[in-house]
């Protein structure tokens, strides 16, 4: 059993979902479970969906779904060639379902909302693909994956509870294999002991796929992307990046945690703990080597690995009466900022004062301030830019931190951080 995941740009237009049958034909007599998400950008345009649902603004909510629907309903026939297949009534149960959403007053969070409505992308990709498989001489079944996966409320960013989902791939997942080779199911979601549906944070599929490979006992995962393996370095954002052939699980979960888009980092764990290797895998050629990544990588020396994270603020917290940032100071400091669910990307403290670096989102930074300003002065600094390097070297640092000032450093052996305004 392998375990495979596809995402949106693998699905991004009807030549594309064709190729993934194709790739999916090379592997014959292969039980596959096979994880995909929502086609193209379609996750983003349901956030608008639900963005406006939750300001009331119905009419603009109603209009960007209807699009998602066009769009998704075009894709079906281009791939069926009519409109008859039995597919186009499951699609249209999905969308009344959404448009009953909207009907609703928001009463409440709107993180619930969100995940009531922007999962949609993953059931209609799945069955758009799952359906022209079927005629494509690619048999499989398809699962609704949160009749399998069990997770708290913990809305946008659910977790899984791993026994009771255990139990139901035991179950549900497993036996379906004695018919088919092929179980297609959607990634990002899943649902509450209450039956609403939600999601497992942006980019979730990777995780997704990971919990099946761990249950299943999967030989391998394989993520397909449209780039040729994992490089050392966002291409879009640096030039002469190499590729990665072999890397170990360490390393990666370093990366992804240091902000680089490749994986995503809840990812690891699941596959570590069974020590499942993970693929990369290019869907545009399949035969390129890709990137193993597995307990220990057999390469000696890695390139430096350059990891951006942009639109950062830096924060800093001052006690207003010169009372020390002891470690109890601290501890309450971190329980807000847990509390209100900020990630701290940098930190560094002084004798009165708490720096930290955090994503920019405004909202939280306003709340951030309302909580602490009692007792703390606060100052911040946007539009900065943080700059991770692992086997760094000082030419290169240089080399990338030339026209910049840097605000914050962090420096180990083998990690450095600086925190960078242009
Ligand atoms: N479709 C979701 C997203 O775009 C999940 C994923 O792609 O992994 O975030
Ligand atoms: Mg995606």
């Amino acid at each position: 059993m392998k375990v495979f995941k596809f995402g949106g740009a693998s699905l991004e237009s009807v030549e594309r979902i064709r190729q993934v049958a194709q790739i999916i034909q090379s592997f014959p007599d292969e039980k596959l479970l096979i994880v995909i998400s929502a086609m193209g950008k379609t996750t983003n345009e349901l956030e608008k969906v639900a963005q406006n649902f939750y300001l009331r603004k119905r009419e603009i909510a109603a209009q960007l779904l209807y699009n998602v629907e066009q769009h998704h309903l075009s894709v079906a026939e281009a791939l069926l060639g009519n409109r008859q297949h039995p597919l186009f009534t499951q699609l249209q149960q999905f969308f009344t379902e959404a448009e009953w959403t909207l009907g609703e007053k928001p009463l409440r969070t709107y993180d619930y909302y969100y995940d009531q409505l922007v999962g949609l992308g993953e059931l209609l990709s799945t069955a758009i693909v799952s359906a022209y498989f079927n005629t494509a001489g690619v048999p499989n079944t398809w699962l609704d994956v949160r009749d399998v996966f069990r997770t708290d409320d913990n809305f946008r960013d659910a977790n899984i509870d791993w026994a009771y989902t255990q139990k139901q791939v035991t179950e549900k997942v497993v036996p379906l294999f004695s018919n088919t080779n092929i179980v297609i199911a959607q990634g990002f979601i899943g649902s509450t002991d209450q039956n609403e549906s939600v999601t497992l944070g942006r980019e979730g599929s990777d995780y997704s796929a990971a919990v099946f490979a761990n249950m299943l006992d999967a030989e391998s995962q394989t993520i397909w992307k449209d780039v040729e393996g994992l490089k050392n370095a966002d291409p879009k954002l640096f030039p002469n990046t190499v590729n990665i052939p072999e890397i170990s699980f360490g390393e990666v979960i370093e990366m992804a945690y240091y902000g680089a888009q490749v994986i995503h980092p809840k990812t690891i764990k699941p596959l570590q703990n069974k020590q499942i290797p993970l693929l990369v895998k290019c869907f545009l050629d399949k035969d390129l080597p890709g990137t193993v990544i597995k307990e220990t990588a057999d390469v000696k020396q890695l390139p430096p690995i350059i990891v951006l994270k942009r639109n950062q603020v830096l924060i800093t917290i001052t006690s207003k009466d010169y009372s020390f940032i002891t470690e109890e100071k601290i501890s309450d400091i971190y329980e807000v900022f847990h509390r209100l669910k900020v990630k701290i990307n940098l930190m560094q403290n002084g004798a009165i004062s708490f720096s930290s670096c955090i994503d920019n989102n405004p909202e939280k930074i306003e709340l951030l301030i309302k909580t602490l300003h009692t007792d703390f002065k606060i100052a911040y600094n946007e539009g900065l830019e943080l700059l991770t390097v692992r086997y760094y070297h000082d030419g290169l640092l240089q080399e990338l931190t030339n026209h910049h000032t840097v605000l914050l450093e962090q420096r180990s052996r083998v990690t450095v951080q600086r925190l960078l305004k242009k």
